[in-house]
């Protein structure tokens, strides 16, 4: 059946086939409130909410599973309407504060050598309506949601017309009401999109996984590098902070005897000089059968009191305990051998 999440009310009311503009509106605000079924939007007519029932739906896809961690963080791994999964986080760091990660696609096409998804190939990219759907099935579960990272399954900016249009609703009153500054955009470095999301109205935040500052480096374990050079990364990140006159974060995976020697910090340190940027470190999260290793306790605080000497910002993130699960795309993938 055909949902009725991620369309505009405009698309709602030609799809729904009502002389009355005002009710397309009607229904495109309260399926964001968590309703179920349209029988929930009393203000309607019965014969219209029949008839909406059995012509359309709203939620397309359901939890299959939920792990949580000790920390009040939960893992879901969603099925989707055609049977594929995807997977999303809802994070809490134990204030208001609740943010949740949003996968864009199923699987990825990206290739990054340390990560799971890319293991899984391209499936499909997610619709905007799926898209919304994480939010609303994690609202459901957690609360209050406050935050969004786009950093889930995909690289967003392969999906960018879906991800223009879940965004769109979610920024909209009429709608979520979630505003553009609590939502960021995570991506491996497609360049247009940066330019996209610069030249946008929205204020929306930006992280690029950067991973090593060494071209030939990054080339290994980011094929993207490749269509992408890490020089043009760099002139594209400076005209978007520009624009935007804000800073963006950059993550990285520190992964053992790889990323984290003198000559990585020295590469670093001259690709973050001339732009505010804070820098996320993520240690690897094992992916078995990967050539990485995590790196220990010892390791990390060398390379952050080395990074602390050059002045350069960073957060350090913190574990998740959900286990071998953790990390992009290993709960969907899991459940795609099964
Ligand atoms: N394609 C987007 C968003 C998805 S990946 C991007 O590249 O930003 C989200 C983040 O998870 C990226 O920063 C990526 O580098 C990181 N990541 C992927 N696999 C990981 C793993 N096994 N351990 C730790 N971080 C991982």
């Amino acid at each position: 059946m055909t949902t009725l999440l991620g369309l505009s009310p405009e698309e709602i009311q030609e799809l729904i086939q009502v002389k009355e503009k005002f009710r397309s509106k009607q229904i495109y605000h309260a399926i964001y409130s968590g309703i179920e079924s349209f029988d929930a939007i009393t203000d309607l007519p019965l014969s219209l909410r029949q008839s909406l029932a059995e012509n359309f739906c709203i939620f397309t896809s359901k939890v299959d599973t939920s792990l949580d961690d000790e920390g009040g963080n939960c893992k879901l791994r969603i099925e989707l309407s055609d049977g594929l999964f995807t997977e999303c986080v809802i994070l809490s760091d134990g204030t208001e504060r609740k943010t949740i990660c949003i996968s864009s696609q199923v699987g990825c096409k990206m290739g990054c050598a340390f990560c799971r998804t890319a293991d899984m190939g391209f499936k499909r990219n997610l619709t905007a309506g799926e898209i919304l759907e994480q939010y609303l099935i994690g609202s459901k579960i957690a609360g209050k949601l406050s935050n969004i990272v786009f950093m889930g399954m995909g690289e967003p900016f392969d999906n960018i017309d879906n991800l223009k249009k879940a965004i769109t609703i979610l920024n909209d009153k009429n709608a979520i009401g979630l505003g553009a500054r609590r939502m960021t955009i995570s991506t491996c470095g497609i360049i247009p999109g940066i330019q996209a999301l610069a030249q946008s109205k929205l204020e929306i935040r930006l992280a690029v996984s950067l991973n090593s500052a060494i071209e030939e480096k990054r080339r290994q374990i980011m094929p993207i590098t490749q269509r992408y050079p890490l020089s043009d990364l760099k002139s594209a990140l400076k005209a978007f902070q520009q624009d935007k006159n804000k800073r963006f974060t950059f993550e990285y995976v520190l992964i053992k005897d790889f990323n984290m020697g003198d000559e990585d910090i020295k590469a670093l340190r001259h690709f973050t000089s001339g732009l505010s940027v804070l820098v996320n470190l993520i240690p690897w999260n094992t992916v078995e059968g990967k050539p990485f290793q995590t790196p220990d306790r010892k390791d990390i605080n060398v390379f952050c009191s080395k990074l602390d000497k050059l002045g350069i910002n960073y957060t350090l993130r913190k574990r998740k305990g959900f286990g071998v699960s953790g990390a992009c795309g290993q709960l969907a993938y899991k459940a795609k051998k099964n």
